[in-house]
C-alpha cells in the first residue's frame, strides 16, 4: 500500500478507465471489407482486408454496419446503460499515417450507450456470492467508432527495417469505446473490472477477446489524491495508452502510484485543468514512459459526418435486441451455486471461461447431474486437456458419451478408474459407444452375486491371518481381503460390493 507509513501524508489512488473493444462482425464498421477481428480473417495477409472506403479514397460513401450497432447495444444493456433513442456520427480529425482519411468516424456528443454501471466483487475473485462486498463502477458512456490501422517498425518475422510500414487490415474495424468514472482506488479493482468486462463481452459473443491480438485494449487514467495536515493535493493525470494484458494494467497502475507521489514530493506539481500527459508501458522494464505532455485537452475539430445518417433506435428494435441478451456471467455463477448446488470455487472456474461454460451447459443438457458434470470436467477432463495443451471442449469427447459413462459408474458397471479410462478413450473416438468400449477393453465390473460370492469365499479361505484380524476388530485389515478378491476377479469385481459382502460374512 501507499509508502505513507514513514511520511506525513496519506495517498489515495484514483483511476478511471477507457476500454476499446473490437467487435467481431464479418465486415467493417462502414464498408463491406472483411473484418480482421472476425475469426475467419485472423490470419489475413497484411493490407488484404481493404477497400476504397477503408483507404479513404475520394468520393467513397460509408454505410453503417447494423450488426455492430446491435452488438454495442447488447454490451450497453449488459453494463446497465441507457440506450440513446437517437445517435449520430462525428468526424474526429487528426493526422497519423495509420489513418488514411485523416479523420476517425466516432460519436462525440450523442453516444449510443450512456450512464451505466457494473458491480465488481471486492474480495477474492473465486466467489461472487451474495455475502461478498461489491463496489459499483459507474460507466459514463459507451460509443461506437472505427479502429485505425497499425504502424509496424520492423518487418513481419521480426526483421529490422530503417523505416516504418503500415498494415491497414485493422483500419475501419468496429470499435466500442467504454469510459468509466474514476471510481477505482486500487489496481486490483481495475483488473477485476477488466476481467469481468472481457468475460461479459465474450459471453455476449461480440468479441473473441484475444488479448494478444489487441481485441480489448485498456487505457487507465491515473492520479493520486494526497492529504497532508488537512490539505489536499491532486497529482497531474497520466493516461497509459493501449495496455493489452491484465498484468500490464496492474503493473502500470501501481508503478504510476509510486511515481506520481515521488514527483509530487520532489516538485510539488499538482493537477491543472484540461492538462493530461500520455504515457506508454514497457513490459520489459515494468515502467511507464512519457509520450506527450499537453497543457490543453485535444482539439479534434469534431463535427457531424455529412455522409452518414443518424441512427434511430426504436423501442421495438431495442426490445428485440434485449430479447437476445443471454444470462450474464455473474447471474450464471449465482445460479450454479444457489440452484445447482455447485461449490463457489468450481462455479467461478467454469463461469470465468466462456468455452468451458458452453461445454458444461451442453453436458447439463445431455442430462448429467450438475455436480457430477463439474467433477468430470474439472478432474477427469481438465487433466487430459492439460496434457494435450488443448481446451476441454476440444478434447473430442461428446456430452452424450459423458452422460453414458456417468450412468454406468452410478450403476456400478464400471469402477471410477474404469470410468477415467473410458473418458480418455472417448476423447480419441467421439463416435464410440462407451458401453461397447467398456466391454471390449474389459472394463466392465462383475456384479453377478454368484461370481462375487465365490471369489469372496476363496479369499476368506486363503487369508486366515487377515480374517482373524478383521474379526478382532481391525477394520483396516479388510483392505487386504478386498485386494485378494480384486486379484481373483482380475480387477473386474466392484470393490464396494466386495467390502460389503466381506463385512457381512465376517462380522455378521
Ligand atoms: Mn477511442
Amino acid at each position: 500500500m501507499p509508502p505513507s507509513a514513514m511520511t506525513d501524508f496519506n495517498a489515495v489512488l484514483k483511476v478511471g478507465l477507457e476500454i476499446h473493444v473490437e467487435l467481431a462482425t464479418r465486415s467493417k464498421m462502414f464498408s463491406s471489407a472483411p473484418n480482421v477481428a472476425h475469426p475467419d480473417y485472423f490470419d489475413a495477409e497484411p493490407n488484404t482486408l481493404c477497400d476504397p472506403v477503408v483507404l479513404g479514397m475520394p468520393g467513397v460513401l460509408p454505410v453503417i454496419n447494423k450488426q455492430a450497432v446491435e452488438m454495442s447495444i447488447l454490451v450497453g444493456l449488459a453494463l446497465n446503460c441507457k440506450i440513446a433513442k437517437r445517435t449520430k456520427w462525428d468526424r474526429k480529425s487528426y493526422y497519423y499515417p495509420d489513418l488514411p482519411k485523416n479523420y476517425q468516424i466516432s460519436q462525440y456528443d450523442q453516444p449510443l450507450c450512456y450512464e451505466g454501471h457494473l458491480d465488481i466483487p471486492l474480495a477474492s475473485p473465486a466467489s461472487h456470492s451474495d455475502a461478498q462486498p461489491t463496489k459499483t463502477i459507474r460507466i459514463i458512456r459507451a460509443h461506437l467508432e472505427e479502429d485505425a490501422g497499425k504502424l509496424l517498425h520492423e518487418a513481419p518475422g521480426g526483421y529490422a527495417i530503417d523505416h516504418s510500414i503500415v498494415d491497414l487490415n485493422r483500419a475501419g474495424t468496429p470499435l466500442l469505446e467504454i469510459v468509466t468514472y474514476p471510481d477505482f482506488d486500487s489496481a486490483e479493482q481495475v483488473v477485476t473490472f477488466c476481467q469481468m468486462l472481457r468475460n461479459i463481452c465474450r459471453s455476449l459473443g461480440v468479441t473473441e477477446g484475444i488479448m494478444q491480438k489487441g481485441h480489448i485494449r485498456f487505457e487507465p487514467n491515473i492520479n493520486v489524491i494526497i492529504e497532508r495536515k488537512g490539505e489536499f493535493f491532486k497529482t497531474p493525470i497520466a493516461e497509459i495508452k493501449n495496455l493489452n494484458s491484465f498484468k500490464s494494467v496492474f503493473g502500470a497502475i501501481n508503478y504510476e502510484f509510486t511515481r506520481q507521489i515521488e514527483v509530487w514530493q520532489e516538485t510539488g506539481k499538482v493537477m491543472k485543468a484540461r492538462a493530461k500527459s500520455t504515457r506508454g508501458w514497457d513490459d520489459n522494464t515494468g515502467t511507464t514512459f512519457l509520450q506527450r505532455e499537453k497543457e490543453d485537452a485535444d482539439d479534434y475539430r469534431y463535427f457531424p459526418d455529412p455522409d452518414l445518417v443518424p441512427v434511430e433506435v426504436s423501442d421495438q428494435w431495442l426490445e428485440s435486441i434485449r430479447a437476445k441478451l443471454p444470462e450474464l456471467p455473474l447471474a450464471r455463477e449465482r445460479r450454479y451455486i444457489d440452484s445447482l448446488g455447485i461449490g463457489p470455487k468450481e462455479a467461478a472456474i467454469i463461469v470465468d471461461d466462456v468455452q468451458l461454460t458452453r461445454f458444461f451447459e451442453a453436458v447439463l443438457a445431455a442430462g448429467v447431474e450438475p455436480r457430477r458434470g463439474v467433477a468430470v470436467l474439472l478432474n477427469n477432463l481438465a487433466k487430459r486437456a492439460n496434457e494435450k495443451g488443448v481446451h476441454i471442449d476440444q478434447l473430442g469427447i461428446k456430452p452424450g458419451q459423458i452422460k453414458t459413462i456417468v450412468d454406468m459408474t452410478a450403476r456400478n458397471e464400471i469402477s471410477s478408474a474404469g470410468a477415467d479410462q473410458l473418458y480418455s478413450l472417448c476423447c480419441e473416438d467421439p463416435a464410440a459407444e462407451p458401453a461397447k468400449l467398456a466391454e471390449s477393453k474389459g472394463l466392465l465390473q462383475v456384479s453377478d452375486d454368484g461370481a462375487l460370492d465365490a471369489w469372496v469365499d476363496e479369499a476368506i479361505a486363503g487369508n486366515a491371518k487377515s480374517v482373524e484380524a478383521v474379526k478382532a476388530g481391525k477394520e483396516a485389515a479388510i483392505g487386504a481381503l478386498v485386494g485378494a478378491v480384486m486379484k481373483l476377479s482380475k480387477g473386474k469385481a466392484n470393490p464396494k460390493s466386495i467390502g460389503d459382502k466381506l463385512r457381512k460374512k465376517l462380522l455378521g
